[in-house]
This record gives C-alpha cells, sequence and structure tokens, in this order.
C-alpha cells in the first residue's frame, strides 16, 4: 500500500509534503525549522525514523550561532539548557597542539578594541615584539572568565569587556534530539517508527517514494536525506558522489567514553592533542564527554583504546564503541527532490563544532533557495556552490590547528607537517606571517579574530608590521591597552562561577 502524503498547497505550485529520513540531531532540526517556517502553508511534514539503528549521539559543543536556531525555531533558551544537560561554553583550549606542555585558547568574543580602525591583533602582535607581557587573558574576556573556571552573560551595552564576551553550549545530543522533536511535533510533524530498505526513482533525479520493510512505501513531493553516514536517499539511491578529503584531514575514527560530572564544570572544551589525532573533554551537567579522534593508518583501534583510557580523569561511564567517519562531503548534497543535511551531506572532524552549525546553515540555505515543485535545476546548483565553499573553508581551519606543529619525530604529526596545502590556506598564512592580515571573507563562518587566535596559538607571527598600525603612536597605544587590561581585572574579579550561574538558571523559581 502507498501512502501519498499530501497538504493543500496555496501558491502556483507549491510543495504539498515534505518527508524527512533520519531523527537523529539532522532530522529533528530539520523538521523542528520548517514545521515552524512552513506552519499555515498545507505542506504536511514527515519524519521517518527507525528506533532499530541507533543516531551517532556524541554531538555534544556548538558554537554561538545555536542560539539563532534554538530562536528560529522558537524554543526557550533557558528551557532548554534545563533540559539538555547543557553547560556554557566560551571557546576551546588547545593543549600539546604547538608542541607538548603548551597550551593556547581559541576563545569565542573579540581581543581589544579597535584602534585607528585597524584591528586590536596587530596592536596584540606588535606589543609582543616590543616585549610587554599582556597575555591574551588580560584582553579577551572570554579566555579570563574561562581561566577562572567563571562565566558572564554578554553585557547588553555592549561595552568592553562584558560586551566582548560571546558563548556556546555544551549538551547531551540524545537530550536535544528528543527536545527537538517535541518541538516539530507539537508544530505538526508527523513521526514514523519504520525502517526504510530503499527508495524509488521517477522521472530524472526524482525520488518516486520510499519504501519500509513491511511492504509499505510513502511518497512525497521533497525528501531530506538525514540518514547519517550512508547517505540512504542521497547515495544510494541517487549516487551523488563524495569528495573525499583525506588527504588533508587523514583522521577517520573515534572511540567516545563518557565519565562522570566534574566537580567543577569547565566553561570550555578542551582538545588535548594525543600521538595520531586528538582528545575531547566536553563537562555537562550530569556527566563528561570524552573521545579520542584519530586516525587509523597512525594507531589500530586497540591502542587508541589504551590512549584514550589513559587520558580520562575517572572511569568510563559506558563500553566505548569505534565509530568510522571519512572527512569531505557529497559531490551534490542537493539532487533532484532530495537534499541530504547533517552527515549524509558531509563530515569534518569534531575539532571546532562545526557539524551541528553545518546542519543549521543547510536548512537556511534550503529556506533561501526553497523550490516549488518545478525544481529548478539552479536552485540545487546555488546550494551546491555555496555548501562546497562552506566546507572548504572549515577544512582550511582545522588544517591550520595541524600543520605549524612542532611535534618532530611522532609520524602522524611530522605526516600533518608535511602535507600540500590547499591554495587558499597556504595564502592565508603567507598574508598573516607577512604582516599580520587575515582577509576573511564576508559570509566566511571564521572570522579574521578566529584565525588569528589559532595562527597565534600555533606560533606564527608577523614578520612585519601592517604600515597603517604603525601610524599609532606606541604610547597612545600603551595606554589603551593598560586601559584594557585594568577594566579586565575588575571583570573577572566580579564575574560569578560556572557552577553559580548554571545553578541559578537550573533552579525553577529563577528566571535569568
Ligand atoms: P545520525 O545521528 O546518524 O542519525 C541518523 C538517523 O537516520 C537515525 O535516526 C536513524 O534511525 C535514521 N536511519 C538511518 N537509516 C535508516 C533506515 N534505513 N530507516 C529508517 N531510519 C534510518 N557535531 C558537533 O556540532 N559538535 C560536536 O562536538 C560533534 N562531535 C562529534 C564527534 C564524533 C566522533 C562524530 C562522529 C560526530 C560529531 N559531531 C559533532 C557531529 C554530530 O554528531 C552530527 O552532526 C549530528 O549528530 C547529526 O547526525 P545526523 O542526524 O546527520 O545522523
Amino acid at each position: 500500500m502507498m501512502t501519498q502524503v499530501q497538504g493543500e498547497g496555496s501558491g502556483a505550485n507549491p510543495l504539498r509534503s515534505i518527508c524527512i529520513v533520519g531523527g537523529g540531531t539532522a532530522g529533528w532540526s530539520a523538521a523542528a525549522l520548517l514545521a515552524r517556517v512552513l506552519r499555515g502553508s498545507g505542506c504536511r511534514i514527515t519524519l521517518v525514523e527507525s528506533s532499530a539503528i541507533p543516531t551517532v549521539g556524541v554531538g555534544e559543543a556548538t558554537i554561538p550561532p545555536i542560539f539563532d536556531f534554538l530562536r528560529n525555531i522558537g524554543a526557550d533558551e533557558v528551557e532548554f539548557i534545563r533540559r539538555c544537560q547543557a553547560t556554557f561554553k566560551l571557546g576551546i583550549q588547545f593543549r600539546d597542539w604547538l608542541h607538548c606542555d603548551h597550551a593556547y585558547w581559541h576563545p569565542f568574543g573579540n581581543l581589544g578594541v579597535t584602534i585607528n580602525q585597524r584591528p586590536f591583533h596587530h596592536y596584540y602582535c606588535r606589543n609582543l615584539a616590543q616585549g610587554h607581557g599582556e597575555s591574551l587573558a588580560d584582553l579577551c574576556p572570554s579566555v579570563a572568565l574561562a581561566e577562572d573556571g567563571k562565566f558572564a552573560f554578554p553585557s547588553p551595552d555592549g561595552n568592553w569587556p562584558g560586551g566582548a564576551v560571546a558563548y556556546a553550549l555544551h549538551f547531551d545530543a540524545g537530550l536535544v534530539a528528543a527536545f527537538l522533536r517535541e518541538h516539530a511535533e507539537a508544530a505538526g510533524v508527523e513521526r514514523l517508527d519504520r525502517r526504510i530498505v530503499g527508495a524509488t526513482r521517477g522521472e530524472g533525479e526524482r525520488i518516486a517514494a520510499v519504501q519500509f520493510d513491511d511492504g509499505e512505501s510513502l511518497a512525497a513531493d521533497f525528501y531530506i536525506d538525514c540518514s547519517g553516514f550512508r547517505g540512504l536517499l542521497v547515495e544510494e539511491t541517487l549516487n551523488a558522489g563524495f569528495e573525499d578529503w583525506k588527504r588533508w584531514l587523514p583522521c577517520d575514527s573515534a572511540i567516545a567514553a563518557p565519565t562522570a560530572a566534574q566537580q567543577q564544570r569547565a566553561p570550555y572544551t578542551v582538545a588535548t592533542a594525543r600521538s595520531s589525532g586528538w582528545q575531547w573533554r566536553i563537562p555537562l551537567q550530569h556527566r563528561t564527554g570524552n573521545g579520542l579522534v584519530y586516525a587509523s593508518d597512525f594507531i589500530s583501534d586497540a591502542d587508541a583504546h589504551e590512549e584514550l583510557l589513559s587520558g580520562l580523569d575517572g572511569e568510563p561511564l559506558a563500553d566505548a564503541r569505534v565509530l568510522r567517519f571519512t572527512a569531505g562531503l557529497r559531490k551534490r548534497a542537493w539532487v533532484g527532490n532530495c537534499l541530504a543535511i547533517g552527515l549524509s551531506a558531509g563530515f569534518l572532524e569534531p575539532l571546532e563544532s562545526t557539524s551541528i552549525h553545518l546542519i543549521h546553515t543547510g536548512l537556511n540555505r534550503l529556506l533561501d533557495l526553497f523550490p516549488d515543485r518545478g525544481f529548478d535545476p539552479a536552485l540545487a546548483d546555488a546550494y551546491n556552490r555555496d555548501v562546497w565553499r562552506e566546507y572548504a573553508h572549515i577544512r582550511d581551519f582545522l588544517l591550520l590547528h595541524y600543520v605549524p606543529n612542532r611535534r618532530e619525530g611522532e609520524a602522524f604529526w611530522d605526516h600533518m607537517r608535511s602535507l600540500d596545502l590547499p591554495d587558499t590556506l597556504a595564502e592565508k598564512i603567507e598574508l598573516f606571517t607577512r604582516a599580520g592580515r587575515i582577509m576573511s571573507k564576508q559570509r566566511e563562518l571564521f572570522s579574521d579574530i578566529s584565525w588569528f587566535y589559532v595562527m597565534h596559538g600555533m606560533g606564527l607571527e608577523p614578520a612585519a608590521i601592517d604600515p597603517l598600525v604603525d601610524v599609532a603612536p606606541s604610547a597612545e597605544v600603551r595606554k589603551v591597552i593598560d586601559q584594557l587590561s585594568g577594566a579586565m581585572k575588575a571583570f573577572r574579579s566580579a564575574a560569578p562561577t560556572h557552577d553559580a550561574i548554571l545553578e541559578r538558571l537550573l533552579d525553577p523559581s529563577e528566571t535569568r
């Protein structure tokens, strides 16, 4: 029996039905957002997932635009934090990446203030070159708070230093999917717990229907493939193809092992370099997420498991499981009447917590290019070009964390130092090491200051000062820096601890 999902439709040729395949973070994000945007349109949304097929479930760290998504689906931030065992994240501390016993920060939020219309990182570099001793924590509020285990919401007046704080969340991915499901179902999304065994193709590159293991099928106008790495529709049915970036990002495996919650939950992620990859530590309210991301060409699963256990604070609460992946993306995420979102669209290792963000930018891009039943191929082409640019930008940023390492004599790290870089990254490094310029493009995720934090953290230094920066007299800049670091001292000592803020938020009688 075939069920035709049909809505009423009000425009000339609008979509009447959408079928979302998969109920992980991607599927339920798509369902929650589309249900909200399409409410009242008559378009029916059905999500099919199989409770017998587990989700990946390890996406625990996010970046600041997560709050845009929560707003877009109409979720309450505080309720989300309570329900998803979330903690605040001010950035990432990278340990041992440049060499052992070295650490640096990639915080969210700004460094210092603009002087003479030039970004502050130039003055910071000049200051360091002149032998002055300010650290990032004196001039970046998110680092100051993170170092002290404290947290503060950005001050609404936007003034420095409180206005320069930016933050994201750590959360329990399973609880997030449940939260999003509740939102989506309340907004009218229908959920089917069925196992899909395949899909039939219609004319051209169109999906006609998805088929269930009980012989029934479901037809819709548009399909969103959120089935995870396998790409049930986009790859197995439509053969979109995969662009493999393993030659740049050789990590292809991960083992996750949660441990008990920290006594004092740190307001940041820790990413520690290990022999053939890196280890994450993500503090949640009720537990700590840990995992090792590694390159299986350089270490066996058994040795990776040992390495993970040797780097844990405490006993694992569950059996560690190995996940496999390949860095890269579908050659076409949008094919005909099917769009891949989430792991089915591509994956870049979780070093900068970008995957859930890529789900949300994919959905926003779908809204920007929303099709009708004519399926103009120009929309899919525009989508696919844009998503490639977005992935390439993130790939370059991830590579930057590895390439300048000084961990000589370790096979994996030697290999990462000797990579043939994408031109886009080589040009960026050259521009910065000449005179501190970065030149991010407008719609790119990582802005100049993020590039600066990682370039500086990984030991790259400009050989010369930008001539416009040299226009500002050193003594005046010195005065500004003294004022900033003075204000920072007062700010960081007045801020409450991260745990105190969480307790206040979790107390149901309190509101922020
Ligand atoms: P999945 O979670 O795999 O969900 C697939 C869904 O499809 C499931 O519901 C399944 O039941 C369904 N399905 C599959 N086949 C069928 C079928 N035949 N019939 C019916 N249903 C089917 N992202 C971040 O942003 N931050 C992080 O810190 C982070 N850490 C990560 C660490 C690791 C090691 C990995 C591998 C990923 C990490 N990610 C992270 C990525 C994040 O986990 C994913 O982006 C996110 O979970 C989305 O997954 P998904 O919904 O696309 O796929």
